[in-house]
C-alpha cells in the first residue's frame, strides 16, 4: 500500500502556512472564495501530488528526487508520451527514475544524460501557458489612459509595479502539489488585478456618462430659466413704459446705456443684472435656435456618446451598438448643428460612422 498521506516535511510546512497567510490577508475577500474554489479540486492529502514511483525499482520518492534519462539508446529513454498539463501527470506517465537506479544503476554507463525531471516537468506544464513572463510583464505596466492605473501613478505615487519573476518562481516549486497551489494562487491574482482595472474603468465611464447626462440636462433647466427671466422681465419693462406712456416699438430701440440705468433703477439683485445684461450669449448653448456649432457643448455630447459606445460595444454587435449611440443622439436636445457636430467628432475618433441624422 501507498502512504496516504506524507509526513509533514518541509514542502507541507511551508505551503500550509502559506495559505494562512494568505487566508488572513484577504479573508474578506471574494479573491479567497475564488482560491478555495480553484483549489478544491486538489486534494492534499493525495500522495500523487508529491511523490512518484520510480520506473525501474518501484520506490516511491518525492517528485524533486526523480530523474529522467536522455541517452536515446536506453531503454528507458525520455520520450514525452503527450504534453501534461500538471507536473504530477508528468511523473506518474513518463520515464522518471530514483537516484539510486539513475546513477548505480543500468544508466550508470551513460549518467551524463541523466537529468533532474522537475525542470523537464514544470516546463512542460507551463508550456499550455501564453508566454507567462511576458504576460505578468505586461500586467506590472501602468497604462495611464486606464482610470485605476491613472490612480494608481497619481494618488499613490508609484512610478511602475515591479515585475515578478513568476517562471523562476514556478521552476523552484518543491513538488506537483506545491506547483499547483502556486500556479492557482498567481492565477487568480492576476485575474483579481485584471478584473479590478476593467471593473475600475467601466465604473467611471459609468459615472462620467451620468454625470454629462446631469450637467447636460441642468445647464437646459438653467438656460431655460434665464430665458423665462428674460421674458418676463421684457414684459414688465413694456408694462412700466406703457404705464408712463412709452410705445412698445421705442423700447426695442433703446440704447444699452439707458437699459442699463433702467436696470439700476429697478429692485433686482446684481446676478440678475448680470444675466440680464448679456442674454444673448448664453454659456451653454445646448438648445441654441442659431445655426452656429457650439464647440464646447459638441465636445461634450461626443464624450457621451464615446462612453457609452466603450460601455456596450463588446457585449453586443457593431451595428447594434452603433443603432443604440445613434438612438442616444437622436434623443439629445440640441440643436441640430450640434448634433452633426457630435457626429462627425465621434465618427474621427472612433472610424465608424453613426446613423445620424436618421435616414
Ligand atoms: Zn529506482
Ligand atoms: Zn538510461
Amino acid at each position: 500500500m501507498f502512504p496516504q498521506r506524507m509526513p509533514c516535511g518541509s514542502s507541507t510546512c511551508s505551503s500550509s502556512s502559506g495559505n494562512s497567510s494568505l487566508s488572513s490577508m484577504y479573508q474578506d475577500l471574494p479573491i479567497m472564495e475564488l482560491f478555495e474554489l480553484e483549489m478544491n479540486d486538489l486534494d492534499d492529502t493525495a500522495w500523487d501530488l508529491r511523490c512518484a514511483k520510480c520506473k525501474e525499482c518501484n520506490e516511491l520518492v518525492p517528485h524533486r528526487l526523480l530523474f529522467i534519462c536522455q541517452y536515446h539508446r536506453c531503454d528507458g529513454f525520455y520520450e514525452p508520451k503527450k504534453d501534461h498539463e500538471v507536473p504530477a501527470e508528468f511523473y506518474k506517465n513518463e520515464n522518471v527514475f530514483c537516484s539510486k537506479c539513475a546513477f548505480t544503476g543500468s544508466h550508470k554507463h551513460h549518467n551524463e544524460d541523466i537529468e533532474e525531471a522537475h525542470p523537464v516537468a514544470v516546463a512542460m506544464a507551463l508550456k499550455g501557458e501564453e508566454n507567462l513572463t511576458a504576460s505578468f510583464t505586461q500586467m506590472a505596466f501602468l497604462n495611464h489612459e486606464e482610470p485605476v492605473d491613472f490612480f494608481i501613478a497619481n494618488e499613490i505615487d508609484l512610478t511602475g509595479l515591479p515585475v515578478l519573476p513568476i517562471e523562476k518562481c514556478l521552476f523552484g516549486s518543491l513538488d506537483s502539489y506545491d506547483f499547483q497551489i502556486k500556479k492557482t494562487n498567481f492565477d487568480v491574482l492576476k485575474k483579481t488585478v485584471e478584473q479590478c482595472r476593467i471593473d475600475g474603468a467601466k465604473y467611471v465611464k459609468e459615472c462620467a456618462e451620468k454625470s454629462l447626462a446631469a450637467y447636460h440636462e441642468l445647464a437646459k433647466d438653467v438656460e431655460e430659466i434665464i430665458k423665462e427671466h428674460q421674458i418676463s422681465k421684457n414684459a414688465e419693462k413694456i408694462r412700466e413704459r406703457k404705464d408712463s406712456g412709452t410705445t412698445e416699438s421705442t423700447i426695442s430701440f433703446q440704447s444699452e446705456n439707458e437699459e442699463s440705468q433702467f436696470l439700476e433703477n429697478t429692485s433686482i439683485s446684481p446676478a440678475e443684472t448680470v444675466v440680464d445684461k448679456q442674454p444673448e450669449q448664453p454659456f451653454f448653448n445646448f438648445s441654441s435656435a442659431s445655426n452656429e456649432v457650439d464647440e464646447t457643448t459638441a465636445k461634450m455630447i461626443c464624450s457621451n456618446l464615446n462612453l457609452r459606445y466603450d460601455l456596450i460595444r463588446d457585449d453586443m454587435l457593431i451595428e447594434a451598438a452603433l443603432q443604440d449611440v445613434s438612438d442616444k443622439l437622436h434623443a439629445y436636445s440640441g440643436s441640430i448643428e450640434n448634433k452633426l457636430a457630435a457626429a462627425r467628432m465621434f465618427k474621427e475618433k472612433n472610424n465608424v460612422a453613426l446613423y445620424y441624422p436618421p435616414q
